[in-house]
């Protein structure tokens, strides 16, 4: 077959690896806009369970990821300056960058062409000079704009903003700050994804942001502002830019994930919330269940429609848990009056899919506190 990938992220990368893999025969072309050293953002996270699909699916590359990453059992939530540990909750991080670079490797070592520097315009084009065409190309997919028609997207802007940065100074583990001043709350996702780096997002709500003043701050200015907010978190680190930019979270759904010779994959067909740190994972997992489908069919039509039957009904529960997660931080202001026990039970339960059960098995110490506090 003759693939063409549009977006050189963790689907489209993978998706080439496992395809190649599976029959070498394959003619498969990337073609990435940005240089193989150039990415946004700073560090991913993968639970265990991902781990195990990844090894699973591909030895080579799971070896090198995990010789990489920062490990961690324990979730912290930080509020009115106390840190209540949740442990049994099993992560690992590594840098985008380090994780592309692994996958670009392992890609063109099996024959995979990478064309980097290559931002493809004309989709019609690349979609009739070929028996694929794979849109892995992120949350503002230019193919799914192109076709969207077929594709009918459901795009929704949400009303919180973001802002992804790094620090040195290193959170073990998954650590959810909240901090509040004269302008509103703030909260931070922070981890540490190797031996100097965490990342550290930045969350708020439009009142709080407006109220900040950042539509008038240059990128120094809000680095400093919020590096007041979290003075007590950074212990005197400095919050490290890389582009980065105030975003609003786009949740991405389609109607339809293929027509004819083309299909969405990734950010490209579906956004999950980054409170639940799955976005990485969902596009390497997409990447396994369309590069399967293809192992089991024998047409691109048969492919296609076995994928979107396996895949669309994991990704529904993926985007409702993440669902509730987005909208737990749009309210958090709301959840401010809880102790920081509380709180901390209240985030860990946010999605649904956490029980009082499931936090007794994963910390009896943390689950029996909980119980002893409420009475
Ligand atoms: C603030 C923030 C925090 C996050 N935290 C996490 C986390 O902790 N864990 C996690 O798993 N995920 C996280 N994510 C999500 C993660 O970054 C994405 O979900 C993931 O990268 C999706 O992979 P992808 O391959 O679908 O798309 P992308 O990684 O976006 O890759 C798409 C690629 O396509 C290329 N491209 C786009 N258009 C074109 C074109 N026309 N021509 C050529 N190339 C093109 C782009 O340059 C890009 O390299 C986070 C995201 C954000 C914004």
């Amino acid at each position: 077959m003759k693939i063409n990938v549009i977006g050189g992220g963790p689907a489209g990368l993978y998706f080439a690896i496992l395809t190649k893999q599976a029959d070498a025969s394959h003619r498969i072309r990337i073609y990435e806009r940005n240089g193989p050293d150039d990415t946004f953002g700073w560090g991913v996270v993968f639970s265990g369970k991902t781990l195990a699909n990844l090894r699973a699916a591909d030895e080579i590359s799971h070896a090198e990821i995990t010789k990489q990453f920062a490990a961690w059992d324990n979730v912290d939530v930080v509020h009115r300056d106390t840190k209540v540990s949740i442990r049994g909750n099993s992560f690992s991080g590594i840098a985008r960058l380090q994780l592309l670079k692994i996958l670009q490797r392992r890609a063109e070592q099996l024959g995979v062409e990478i064309e980097f520097r290559s931002e493809v315009h004309d989709v019609e084009a690349l979609r009739n000079d070929c028996d694929l065409l794979l849109a892995a190309d992120g949350v503002n997919s230019t193919v799914r704009v192109r076709y969207a028609d077929q594709f009918q997207p459901q795009l929704d802007v949400r009303a919180n903003r973001y802002i992804w940065y790094g620090t040195n100074q290193l959170f073990h583990g998954l650590t959810l700050t909240f901090r509040e001043n004269d302008a509103g709350v703030f909260a931070a996702h922070s981890y540490k994804f190797n031996s100097t780096t965490s990342t550290f997002i930045v969350e708020c709500d439009p009142e709080t942001w407006a109220n900040a003043g950042f539509a008038s701050m240059s990128d120094e200015e809000t680095r400093a502002y919020l590096g007041k907010v979290f003075a007590n978190d950074l212990q005197g680190h400095t919050l490290l830019s890389n582009n980065s930019k105030w975003i609003n979270f786009l949740l991405v759904k389609n109607s339809n994930w293929f027509f004819e010779n083309v299909v969405l994959i990734g950010d490209a067909l579906h956004t999950a919330h980054f409170s639940i740190g799955s976005g990485t994972k969902l596009a390497m997992e997409d990447a396994i269940a369309l590069a399967e489908s293809f192992q089991l069919s024998t047409s691109v039509s048969e492919a296609l429609s076995r994928f979107a039957t396996t895949r669309r009904p994991v990704i529904q529960d993926y985007q409702a848990a993440a669902f509730e997660s987005m909208v737990w931080f749009e309210n958090a202001r709301e959840y401010m009056h809880l102790t920081p026990l509380e709180l901390a039970y209240t985030l860990m339960t946010r999605s649904g899919r956490v029980s009082y059960e499931d936090l007794k098995r994963r910390d009896p110490k943390f689950a029996a506190e909980y119980a002893n506090k409420r009475g």
